[in-house]
C-alpha cells in the first residue's frame, strides 16, 4: 500500500497540537493528528490565563470559545485571588503591566479541547480519535509514525515534520529516550468537581482561588469556579504529607476540612465525580527538538500547576514552531535550538522563578506584602496572567535577580 505523506504529522489532540494544527491549516499545510482517546474527554488543567486568548486569536479559534462560553460553562476570570492564614490578596490581570488581554476563562477541558480540536479541523486539519502512536522513526529525512488504529491494525504514516503533542503521553521523550528528571520534587494532586453551592457573596467567582494550607506553606488548594454553580477543587502536595490508606475522597475532603476558608466556602458542596489522583506531574526533557521534529507542551517540560501555566506554554510553543516550520517545508534553514527551545525556555524559567519562590515561602510573602508599590504589582500581575515572554517587563527580563530584591523589601514586614 503507498504511504500516507503529510506535510506535518501532530501526536496528540490537546491545546498544543489542536492549535499548531490549526496554524499550519491556515498556512494550507496538510496536517494529520493522531489521537489516542475520543473528544469530548476529561482533562486537568482548567484555568486558562489571558496571554493564552492572544494564542487562541493567532490561531483563528478564539471566536468559538467566546461563542461557545455560555454553552459549556467556561467562566469569565479576571484574575487570581490568594488565601493564606486568613490573610486574602488579589492580582485583576486587566491592571498588568504587558500589552495584550487581560481576560480569559475557567473551562472544562472535555469540551474546551474539543472546541479547539474541531476549530482544527473546520480549517482542515485530519484528526483520527482512537488511533494510538506505537513507534517513530525520525532517523530518515522523513519521519514517520506507526499507528494503531480505532480496530487494531497497524499502520505507518510521513510527515515532513512531526510535532510531540502528546502531554502527559510523553511520546518523543519515552521512545528517543529523552526523558530528564524534573529538578522539582516529585507532588500528587487529588481533585474533582463539586456542585460548589457557595452562596458567601463575598465570593469572587471572576478569579481562580489559591489557598495556602494553615500549616504548611508548601501544600496548597486550588478552587476554579465555573458558570454554572460547579467548581474544580484539587489540593497538591509532596506525597508523604497524604495519608495513602485513605481514598482519594476521603483525603481531598479531609484536607477541604483543614483550611477554614475553603471549609466556609465548600460547607455545602457535592462532589460530582470521581476524585482523581496525579502523581508525580513535573517532567522535564534533554531536548526539545532534532532536524525534523519538536516537542509540544506538555511532551516537553512541565514544571507545576500552581500559577495555571500549563495550557499558556502549550500554545506558546505552539505558536513559536508553526513559522518555523513553514519556513523549513518553504526550504529555508531554521536553527530551532535558537528560534524555538531558548526563547520557549526564556518564558519557562521565568515561571520556573515564581514557582520556586512559591514552594519555599518568598512569593507568599511578596504578594501579602501591604505595602506594594502598583506598577510593582501590574508587573508581577503581567506574568501571573501568564506574559512570561515580554522582556519590556524586568520582573521577565531579569525574574531572579528583580523578584529577590522585591523579596527583600517584602519580607521585613
Ligand atoms: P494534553 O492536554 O495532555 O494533550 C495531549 C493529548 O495527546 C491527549 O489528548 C492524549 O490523549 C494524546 N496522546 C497521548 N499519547 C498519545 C499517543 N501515544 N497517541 C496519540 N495520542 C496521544 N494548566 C493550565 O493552564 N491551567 C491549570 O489550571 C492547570 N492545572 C493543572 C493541574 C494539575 C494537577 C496538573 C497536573 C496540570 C495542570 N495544568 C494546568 C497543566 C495542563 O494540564 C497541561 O499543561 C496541558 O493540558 C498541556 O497541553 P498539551 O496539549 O501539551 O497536552
Amino acid at each position: 500500500m503507498k504511504k500516507e505523506v503529510f506535510d506535518v504529522v501532530i501526536i496528540g489532540a490537546g491545546p498544543s497540537g489542536a492549535v499548531a494544527g490549526a496554524m499550519l491549516a491556515q498556512l494550507n499545510r496538510k496536517v494529520l493528528i493522531i489521537e489516542k482517546e475520543y473528544f469530548p474527554r476529561f482533562s486537568i488543567g482548567e484555568s486558562l490565563l489571558p496571554q493564552c486568548m492572544a494564542f487562541l486569536s493567532d490561531a483563528g479559534l478564539v471566536d468559538a470559545v467566546h461563542s461557545g462560553a455560555e454553552k459549556f460553562a467556561f467562566q469569565f476570570k479576571n484574575g487570581a485571588a490568594f488565601s493564606k492564614q486568613g490573610q486574602e490578596t488579589f492580582f485583576d490581570f486587566t491592571q498588568k503591566f504587558s500589552e495584550g488581554p487581560g481576560t480569559t476563562y475557567q473551562v472544562k477541558r472535555a469540551d474546551f479541547d474539543n472546541l479547539l480540536a474541531q476549530g482544527a479541523q473546520d480549517k482542515g486539519v485530519e484528526i483520527r480519535y482512537g488511533h494510538q502512536v506505537l513507534a517513530v522513526d525520525v532517523d530518515d529525512e522523513l519521519p514517520s509514525v506507526t499507528v494503531k488504529s480505532e480496530s487494531g491494525e497497524h499502520y505507518t504514516v510521513e510527515g515532513k515534520f512531526l510535532l510531540d503533542a502528546s502531554g502527559f503521553g510523553r511520546v518523543l521523550p519515552r521512545l528517543l529516550d529523552l526523558e530528564l528528571p524534573s529538578s522539582f520534587p516529585v507532588r500528587h494532586s487529588y481533585f474533582a468537581h463539586f456542585q460548589d453551592n457557595i452562596c458567601d457573596a463575598n465570593f469572587d467567582r471572576d478569579k481562580i482561588l489559591i489557598t495556602v494550607h494553615p500549616e504548611h506553606q508548601d501544600i496548597w488548594y486550588w478552587l476554579i469556579p465555573f458558570s454554572d454553580g460547579t467548581a474544580s477543587v484539587g489540593v497538591v502536595g509532596e506525597p508523604e504529607k497524604f495519608d495513602q490508606t485513605h481514598t482519594p475522597e476521603q483525603v481531598l475532603l479531609q484536607f477541604i476540612e483543614q483550611a477554614p476558608n475553603l471549609k466556609h466556602l465548600l460547607a455545602d458542596a457535592k462532589v460530582i465525580n470521581s476524585v482523581q489522583t496525579i502523581r508525580g506531574y513535573s517532567a522535564d526533557v534533554t531536548r526539545l527538538h532534532g532536524d525534523n521534529y519538536a516537542l509540544l507542551g506538555n511532551a516537553g517540560e512541565f514544571l507545576d500547576p500552581v500559577f495555571s501555566s500549563g495550557v499558556t506554554i502549550a500554545l506558546k510553543s505552539a505558536s513559536l514552531i508553526v513559522p518555523l516550520i513553514e519556513d523549513k517545508l518553504n526550504g529555508k534553514k531554521i536553527d530551532l535550538a535558537k528560534d524555538y527551545a531558548a526563547p520557549l525556555k526564556q518564558g519557562v524559567d521565568c515561571f520556573r522563578t515564581f514557582v520556586s519562590a512559591w514552594y519555599d515561602g518568598r512569593f507568599q510573602d511578596v504578594i501579602f506584602f501591604s505595602e506594594q508599590e502598583p506598577h510593582v504589582r501590574g508587573m508581577i500581575s503581567s506574568i501571573l496572567a501568564g506574559y512570561a515572554w515580554d522582556l519590556d517587563n524586568p520582573y521577565v527580563a531579569q525574574s531572579e535577580r528583580r523578584f529577590n530584591v522585591l523579596h527583600q523589601l517584602c519580607k521585613s514586614e
